[in-house]
């Protein structure tokens, strides 16, 4: 696996999650990798696919990232070709004549294409080895961006006697287990790495004056190439009319232009012609745009997914990056009008995620930090020190507290309520504390000092990070809680209690 990966790309580790992944599919057993974007899931795939020989279907609803694919494969010595709509007649049987003449490796295609019997008929005629599925979250239902043409091609592909490999950077539980249910990958094959992208500050601007502040932030930054997402294309249309008032180099993109005048914009903004792109969420699927300083909302997107997809495209090289959602009442409309005009069947799933988009623009909790967490519940965090609710609020390290917490609610045969836990850790002098016998308990009064709201505070901080759940009305240690008692993991909250001994500021970068 290294030997290839050193020969072909030049790579010299792999990163996390990536050998996992490989080593699986090298041993003929399917696999879905959750990597964030710039991850490398290319590398998933394409490395089990020289090792395993033979072809190596990959199916991709991204049409424009192809040809940069397929071109950087052929660079690296490696024979690959795509199938799609941008082809030439001449091109597509050229290359139709090297299928049959084993003379690729790689086979890039769109999910559309199966719609054609004749091209379903040439793959039976294929040495297929393995079959990837990239943004495989276009699979699912629940996915932000579901294509029914997508799904359907699970069906035909079923008949192959290959491995499977689903790579996607954005799943939520939902779709995860309907990806793995879909192309029959177990459990254990699953590899999830962190979404958490540390370079990303994020920002919720209840702004009621959102031109003013679009046109001051884009002006102050002038030097940067940045994205503002607007909601619908009059939106888009409004902001470039202000915009070419004054005088701001931009450009747009949304579905109502031409394909040349999208191609033309596009290009234009990547190649940093124009720094400034003010675009409908038509905008920016594979575009590898690496220098992208920040990514402005001006309307909040349908569901997380969606909105952590769009603001990833800023920061992708790395660099200090802001994620900016302006937010109004008004957006919320705008919204629930879209979701009443979608398909009936998956308006009720819609109308919870848009609840939970809502969350995030009305949380005082770190604002990555809720963005993982709807993605991975599991996953613990950090305040991230950088959003703007942790730096109006400053993170305090309440390790101590933490630990104290966990070891009372242990000894409490880990299962009570939550005011029969504050009592016994404040030591209070109580009818149901002396029924239990709890006033025995070494962890009795161990945080007496604090008044009943803020341990109500702690509590939902360990709840928020997983480390404690709460379930009908009972407070019960998640097995996570060891990495607090035993790793001595820190707990950071937000909640400055009255009394507290020690401030932590963290540091931040602007
Ligand atoms: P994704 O599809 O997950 O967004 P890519 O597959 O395009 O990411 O990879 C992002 C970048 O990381 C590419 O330039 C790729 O060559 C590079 N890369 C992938 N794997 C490795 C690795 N093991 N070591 C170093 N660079 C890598
Ligand atoms: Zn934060």
């Amino acid at each position: 696996m290294e030997a290839i990966l050193k020969r072909y790309f030049g790579y010299e580790t792999f990163r996390t999650g990536q050998r996992e992944l490989i080593s699986y599919i090298v041993n003929n057993e399917s696999a879905l990798g959750i990597l964030p974007t710039g991850g490398g899931k290319s590398i998933c795939y394409q490395v089990p696919g020289l090792i395993r020989g033979g072809l190596t279907l990959v199916i991709s609803p991204l049409i424009s990232l192809m040809k940069d694919q397929v071109d950087s494969l052929n660079a690296a010595g490696i024979n690959a070709a795509y199938l799609n709509s941008n082809l030439k007649a001449a091109e597509e049987r050229e290359i139709l004549t090297g299928l049959a003449y084993k003379r690729y490796q790689f086979l890039y295609v769109a999910p559309e294409r199966f719609n054609q019997l004749a091209f379903r008929q040439m793959l039976n005629q294929l040495d297929i080895r393995l079959i990837a599925f990239d943004e495989a979250h276009c699979i699912s239902k629940w996915g932000h961006d579901f294509r029914p043409s997508y799904r359907q091609v699970i069906h035909f592909t079923r008949q192959f006697d290959c491995p499977f490999l689903a790579v996607t950077a954005t799943a939520t539980i939902d779709v995860k287990k309907d990806i793995q249910s879909l192309l029959g990958i177990i459990d254990s094959h699953v590899i999830e790495t962190s979404t958490r992208r540390d370079n990303l500050a994020f920002k919720v601007d209840p702004t009621y004056q959102k031109e003013k502040m679009v046109r001051e932030y884009v002006k102050k930054h002038q030097d940067d190439s940045g994205i503002i997402y607007a909601g619908t294309r009059k939106q888009v249309e409004a902001l470039s009319e202000q915009f070419s008032h004054l005088k701001i180099n931009h450009t747009i993109y949304h579905a109502g232009l031409s394909k040349n005048e999208r191609e033309e914009n596009q290009a234009k903004f990547v190649h940093d012609d124009c720094p400034v792109m003010i675009a409908t969420n038509a905008f920016g699927m594979g575009i590898d745009k690496s220098n992208v300083r920040y990514v402005i909302h001006y309307n909040m997107p349908q569901d997380l997914e969606s909105y952590y997809q769009e603001a990833g495209r800023a920061g992708r090289d790395g660099l200090e990056s802001e994620c900016i959602l302006m937010f109004s009442e008004q957006d919320i409309r705008l919204q629930q009008f879209f979701i009443s005009t979608s398909d009936e069947s998956i308006q009720e799933k819609k109308k919870e995620k848009l609840e939970k988009m809502i969350h995030y623009t009305k949380t005082t909790q770190c604002l990555q930090g809720t963005i993982i967490n709807y993605f991975n519940p599991d996953e613990h965090l950090k305040p991230c020190g950088k959003c703007s609710n942790c730096l109006s609020q400053g993170a305090y390290d309440m390790t101590n507290e933490a630990l104290k917490i966990l070891s009372c609610l242990i000894r409490m045969k880990d299962s009570v309520h939550r005011l029969l836990l504050i009592k016994v850790l404040r030591g209070e002098d109580d009818r149901e504390v002396k029924d239990y016998h709890y006033h025995l308990l070494s962890t009795y009064g161990l945080l007496k000092e604090y008044e009943t709201k803020e341990l109500n505070r702690f509590l939902d901080t360990l709840l928020f990070n997983g480390y404690i759940h709460e379930a009908g009305g009972k407070m019960i240690c998640h097995p996570s809680a060891k990495e607090v008692l035993i790793k001595k993991m820190e707990v950071m909250t937000h909640y400055e209690p009255v009394n507290y001994k020690e401030k932590v500021t963290i540091k931040t970068i602007s």
